[in-house]
């Protein structure tokens, strides 16, 4: 079965992201970043890290397939490397992950040319922070039920509603938000806009505490906040089309466009092994443990599984439903980094009880703090039980649920 290979020109700028990120590597800071981008709060994190991802899209590392008039490379099959190369060089990640991942996108496809040019590029360069705003209190999975109102009113619009688990809302200067514009059909009476929060009068946002104890998503209000017309993306009643091409990168279907860098699957299952072999059980490395380690071996494998499958996506026969991988991989990963982390709370014993802070946690905590993490993991973007039934319905073509 052929691979698609990379052309010159990809291997060639494989070789540049390598060169460039081995000499370009940020110090590091002396507090830790969060896990994940979406949970960042502190404002020196933010700063360093909106930096760093300016850095990388003035080498050409960010936004690469985006056509050269709105701000990006101008290539075809350059980002998924730059993204590849930015993971295995365990550099920070990009913060700018909805405005890359979900965002842009869904501007490039459904947006005007204007929108297109004044919005791409400092999006790309983490100069304005982007968050989504989809999910109320009573639509979640449902999306469609969403209610927050957009009233026409001339050139404008007048928005109401309670938006929730927004994240980055709290540093994000714009939103992307589905909006009920008619009660008259579920699906035809939404419409897509973008908005700024930032210092924009009749917008709260509210910190969200998580399990974790830290914060990273919000709930935004909206009390009669005026936007004019030229914030709405595509047809007003076409809100729900337009919510679907971002689903699509946001489920996944558009590998690597997030921008890649920070710890990632590799980093946890091999971190597995190390931790094993440091801690001690009945007086011995827990790693010389005969059954905790097939166990630690089960997630290995399914880790190079995950690997193989990256590599699947590749193969032109193999994805003639462009979902089928990309929508496997969200749900795979997730499950098997809640896996992982569940073991490593499981090697450390009464160890995993001391949490972030005290100084006698092993790795400084990480093994505890990513086992609570996961499962936000497994809900955000789609929970695990809707991605099978997507997976199920539209790509098996099995029967729907009820
Ligand atoms: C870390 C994190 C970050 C997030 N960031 C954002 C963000 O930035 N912007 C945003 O808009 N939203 C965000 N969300 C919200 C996320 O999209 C929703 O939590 C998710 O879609 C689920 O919706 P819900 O929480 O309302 O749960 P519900 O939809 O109420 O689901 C409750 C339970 O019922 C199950 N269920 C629901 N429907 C079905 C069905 N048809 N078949 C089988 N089971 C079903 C679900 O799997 C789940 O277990 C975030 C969530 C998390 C955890």
């Amino acid at each position: 079965m052929d691979v698609k290979k990379e052309t010159p020109e990809q291997s060639e700028f494989r070789d540049h992201c390598r060169r460039w990120l081995r000499e370009n590597r940020p110090p590091a800071l002396p507090s830790r970043l969060p896990e994940y981008a979406i949970e960042v709060m502190l404002d020196e994190h933010r700063r360093y890290l909106c930096d760093w991802q300016k850095k990388c899209y003035q080498a050409g590392l960010v936004a690469c397939d985006y056509p050269k008039e709105y701000g990006g490379g101008g290539h075809s099959g350059f980002q998924r490397i730059a993204s590849q190369e930015m993971s295995n060089a365990g550099v920070p990640y990009l913060i700018n992950v909805i405005g890359l991942g979900m965002a842009a996108p869904t501007i490039l496809h459904h947006g005007t040319e204007e929108q297109k040019r004044c919005l791409l590029p400092p999006l790309f360069a983490a100069d304005e922070i982007w968050c989504q705003g989809f999910s109320e209190p009573n639509a979640g999975s449902d999306l469609a039920s969403a209610q927050t109102f957009a009233q026409r009113d001339g050139d404008n619009w007048v928005i109401n509603g309670h938006k929730v688990w927004t994240s980055l809302a709290h540093f994000a200067k714009w939103m992307i938000i589905l909006c009920r514009t008619s009660h008259d059909d579920k699906y035809k009476g939404l419409t897509y806009f973008v908005t700024p929060i930032a210092d924009t009068k009749g917008v709260t946002v509210r910190p969200l505490i998580k399990i974790t104890g830290q914060t990273g998503f919000n709930e935004v209000l909206f009390d009669d906040v005026i936007i004019p017309d030229a914030y709405r993306l595509d047809q007003v009643g076409n809100g729900w089309q337009v919510a679907m091409t971002t689903l699509l990168h946001e489920r996944g279907a558009a590998e690597g466009a997030g921008g890649g860098g920070g710890e990632g699957l590799e980093e946890r299952t091999v971190g597995l092994v190390r931790l094993a072999k440091k801690i001690k059980r009945n007086g011995k490395p827990a790693w010389e443990d005969a059954a905790l380690r097939d166990r630690i071996v089960q997630i290995l494998i399914r880790a190079e599984g995950m690997r193989q499958t990256h590599r699947r996506a590749r193969v032109p026969a193999l994805t003639e439903h462009p979902m089928r991988i990309p929508l496997q991989g969200k749900l795979l990963i997730s499950e098997l980094m809640q896996d992982a982390a569940a073991l490593g709370l499981e090697i450390e014993g009464a160890h995993a009880s001391l949490y972030l802070g005290d100084g006698h946690a092993p790795d400084g905590a990480s093994w505890p703090l990513a086992y609570l993490n996961s499962y936000g993991i497994t809900i955000a973007a789609g929970t695990s039980e809707v991605q099978r039934n997507i997976l199920g319905e539209r790509v098996l073509g099995l029967a729907k649920s009820k």
